[in-house]
C-alpha cells in the first residue's frame, strides 16, 4: 500500500507545482484510506486522481477534524470516498452515534413524560425484575397488552390498573411498557396525576384548560401515574378526570393507572370525599365505572425497591 502511494506521489510531483501544493498531495496520498480507495479502483488514471484531488483533500481533512474532535460542517456524518460518473466524490454517511441519537429522539417524541423524572425513560421490560408472583403476573399482563394492542390497534384493549405500595415498581412497569410501545411506533403519554392536577388549576387563569384536556384525552395510550396521591377537588374529578375518561371510554383508547389504592379504596377514600370534606358517592361511582371499564386491576405487592439500586 505504501508503494502505491509512493509511486503515485513521485509521478505527480514531477509536475512543477508549488511546494506547498506538492506537500499537500504527498500528505493526502499517504492517507491509508485514500490509498486503499485508489487500489480498489484500478480504472482510475493519474489524471482522474489529480482532477479529483480537491475531493481527496476534503476527505482527508474532514476525517482528521473528526479524529481531533473538532466541529465539522455536517456534524454526525463521516466522509466516504466513492466514484460517481468517473469522478471521485465524497459522500457523507451518518455515524452510528448519530443514528442512535436520532432513534432516541424519535422514541422521546413518541413516549411523552409529563412531570416525572427523566430517568423513567430508561425503564426497560427486559430488565424487569420479577421476584414474586405479583411481579410475574403484572409483567405477563403487560406483555399480553403490548402484543394484543400492537397486533390490532382498532380493537379495544383494556389497560392495567396497578395498585401497590410505595416503591414496589408501579411507575417503573408503566414506563417499561411505554418504552416498548414507543419502540413499536405507538404514541404513549405517562403523566404524573398530582402534578397534572396542579397544572390544570393553573391553566384556568391562562385560559388553556380545554386545550390541555383535549391533548391528553386523545393520546393513543395514556398512563395516569399515582392517581389518588393528592387531595382532589370536585372540579378536577368531574370536569377534568371525568371528561378525559369518558372520552377514552367512548373512543376505546387504552388507559393505564397506577395508585397506592386498590380500585375500591380509590372510590371510597379518594373519589368520594371532595376537598370540602363532603361525600359524593354517586359521582365517585361514575368515575370508578369508567376506570374499571378501561383497566384491569393488578395488585403489586413486594419489597420497596427505592434506594435499593
Ligand atoms: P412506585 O412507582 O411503585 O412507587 P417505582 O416504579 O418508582 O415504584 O420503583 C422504585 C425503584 O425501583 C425505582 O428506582 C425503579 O427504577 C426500581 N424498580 C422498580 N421495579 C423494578 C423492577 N421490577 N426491576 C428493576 N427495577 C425496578
Ligand atoms: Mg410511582
Amino acid at each position: 500500500m505504501e508503494d502505491l502511494g509512493k509511486n503515485l506521489t513521485e509521478q505527480m510531483l514531477k509536475n512543477n507545482w508549488g511546494q506547498r501544493y506538492n506537500a499537500l498531495i504527498k500528505e493526502v496520498l499517504a492517507d491509508k484510506d485514500v490509498q486503499m480507495f485508489i487500489r480498489s479502483h484500478d480504472k482510475l488514471t493519474k489524471d482522474d486522481i489529480l482532477k479529483s484531488f480537491s475531493k481527496l483533500y476534503e476527505f482527508v481533512n474532514v476525517k482528521r477534524q473528526i479524529a481531533a474532535g473538532k466541529e465539522v460542517f455536517i456534524p454526525g456524518y463521516s466522509p466516504n470516498l466513492i466514484i460517481s460518473d468517473h469522478h471521485i466524490e465524497v459522500e457523507y454517511i451518518p455515524t452510528k452515534e448519530l443514528l442512535a441519537k436520532q432513534k432516541q429522539l424519535e422514541l422521546n417524541r413518541r413516549f411523552k413524560i409529563i412531570s416525572l423524572p427523566k430517568n423513567v425513560r430508561k425503564a426497560n421490560l427486559d430488565d424487569y425484575f420479577t421476584n414474586n408472583d405479583d411481579r410475574r403476573v403484572a409483567l405477563l399482563k403487560s406483555l399480553e397488552f403490548i402484543e394484543k394492542y400492537t397486533a390490532n390497534k382498532n380493537e379495544f384493549c383494556k389497560g392495567l390498573y396497578l395498585c401497590g405500595s410505595f416503591g414496589v415498581g408501579k411507575t417503573y412497569l408503566l414506563a417499561g411498557v411505554a418504552n416498548r410501545l414507543a419502540q413499536k411506533g405507538v404514541q404513549v403519554t405517562l403523566i404524573h396525576m398530582p402534578s397534572f392536577a396542579v397544572e390544570m388549576k393553573g391553566s384556568i387563569s391562562k385560559n388553556s384548560t380545554l386545550q390541555k384536556i383535549d391533548e391528553i384525552k386523545k393520546v393513543p395510550v395514556l398512563m395516569m401515574d399515582d392517581i389518588g396521591a393528592d387531595q382532589m377537588s370536585s372540579w378536577f374529578r368531574d370536569d377534568i378526570l371525568g371528561v378525559i375518561l369518558q372520552y377514552r371510554m367512548q373512543e376505546g383508547l387504552p388507559t393505564f393507572f397506577s395508585s397506592n389504592f386498590t380500585m375500591e379504596q380509590l372510590q371510597e377514600n379518594y373519589l368520594t370525599i371532595n376537598s370540602r370534606g363532603e361525600a359524593e358517592p354517586m359521582k365517585a361511582m361514575r368515575i370508578m365505572e369508567r376506570i374499571a371499564f378501561l383497566a384491569d386491576e393488578v395488585n403489586l405487592v413486594g419489597d420497596n425497591l427505592r434506594n435499593s439500586n
